[in-house]
């Protein structure tokens, strides 16, 4: 049999024994599929990024997990937040969150978006479009705007190509255009692709920056501010370079481009805050063969893409699975959902491998799921209720 992902992975890559077994004790009590977010590993995730990168100012991506819970600890402990719709910056200002401290970082918005955040206090937008700048120059006249370029996603388990950014020449124009316009051309930003496992594209996007940096400065135009984005791993099953080189490399492509007049640093982290705090319960509702001698058994879960784990597509994102069973035996399978749809299958090219004797009611803990579940699934499919969160206090 070809190589597979064991359930009875090394623990301690992902949570210490002792956190493991109080959050298991925690979740004994309560109805499967949901999420218990260990809400001081965020904050220790929060404090070890200030630690890292002093310089920069950290802008939650709300998106990632926008548990109430999660954003009022952020909010106590000073942090800023990248908002992406009015809906999120109103509950950002429903929980305190001042205005100042916040960006609308997403570049597609309707006008009368514009105009209820500016309303609100919002006065830093990112933009890549011209139509996008016509608009913000109307709605939030005199705004900051720091413009996105596009860069190619390659090397991140979860890319964020294509769709976002633009053309550093469409860039340098769009940054003429806003002063002419008479908004403030404040930086630029990227995304170099979520759960990005290759350093060095913080390294040429950085040195974009520089380039227009140096063109819009010819022109008379001062940019002041870097945006580094998100894509800083979370600890799924394929290894990645541990926070504090990626933080350690980053600074060095700053200083490279930048010397001693290094621009105001932002960066806008949403996995890799939230992702490692979130382990997953869920239940073994059925194993099944498809005939009597294949080779492998199906496995379905409480839960599956469209309850939180759609980040599975094309089997991206590959979450360490434990299953909660002492077994002489091992066996891989292929695993999938509960719903009636035949795209919610999670894993079928990777095998995963697990106990031979597992069963129905057998608890599965899946790890590393506080970013991009709970705000993922859908509400009602096959009338299955939205993921459900519990906040643990250690
Ligand atoms: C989603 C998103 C982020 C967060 O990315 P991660 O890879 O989860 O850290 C940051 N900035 C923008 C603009 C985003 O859309």
């Amino acid at each position: 049999m070809e190589d597979a992902i064991s359930y009875a992975f090394d623990l301690e890559r992902y949570t210490t024994p002792e956190r493991f077994e109080k959050i298991k004790a925690f979740a004994a009590d309560k109805e499967t599929p949901f999420v218990v977010v260990d809400i001081d590993r965020i904050s220790e995730k929060y404090d070890e990024l200030r630690r890292l990168l002093p310089y920069s100012k950290v802008y939650y991506a709300v998106k990632a997990n926008p548990h109430d819970e999660i954003l009022k600890m952020l909010i106590g402990k000073g942090c800023r937040f990248d908002i992406a719709s009015v809906f999120e910056l109103d509950q950002m200002l429903r929980l305190g969150a001042r205005a100042d401290d916040m960006s609308y970082g997403n570049t597609i918005k309707k006008a009368r978006h514009i105009a209820y955040a500016y309303d609100r206090g919002i006065r830093l937008f990112a933009t890549d479009s011209e139509e996008d700048v016509r608009k913000l120059a109307e709605n939030a006249p005199g705004s900051r705007v720091f413009f996105r370029i596009l860069t190619d996603g390659s090397g991140a388990d979860w890319p964020l190509s294509r769709k976002f950014g633009a053309h550093p020449d469409t860039i340098y124009r769009l940054i003429l255009l806003a002063a002419e316009l008479g908004l403030d051309p404040y930086g630029i930003s990227f995304h170099v692709g979520s759960q990005q496992r290759d350093i060095g594209q913080w390294d040429h996007a950085i040195a974009t920056c520089r380039y227009l940096f140096d063109a819009a400065a010819q022109e008379g135009v001062r940019l002041r501010m870097i945006n580094l984005g998100g894509g800083f791993p979370a600890s799924y099953v394929a290894p990645t370079h541990d926070m504090e080189l990626y933080c350690r490399e980053i600074t060095r492509f700053l200083e490279e481009d930048f010397g001693d007049h290094a621009p105001e640093i932002l960066i806008e982290p949403g996995r890799s805050l939230v992702g490692d705090a979130g382990i997953m319960v869920s239940e073994v509702v059925l194993v099944s063969k498809k005939s009597e001698f294949n080779q492998y058994s199906w496995v379905y879960l409480d839960v599956g893409k469209f309850g939180g784990l759609i980040e599975t597509i094309d089997e991206s994102i590959k979450y360490p699975i434990f299953v909660d069973r002492e077994s002489a035996t091992t066996k891989q399978i292929i695993l999938a959902g509960p719903t009636c749809d035949s795209m919610d299958i999670l894993y079928e090219d990777t095998k995963y491998e697990v106990p031979g004797e597992i069963t129905e009611g057998d608890r599965v803990y899946i790890f590393t799921t506080g970013a991009y579940t709970t705000s993922y699934c859908s509400i009602n499919f096959n009338g299955f209720p939205p993921l459900k969160a519990h906040i643990y206090r250690g």
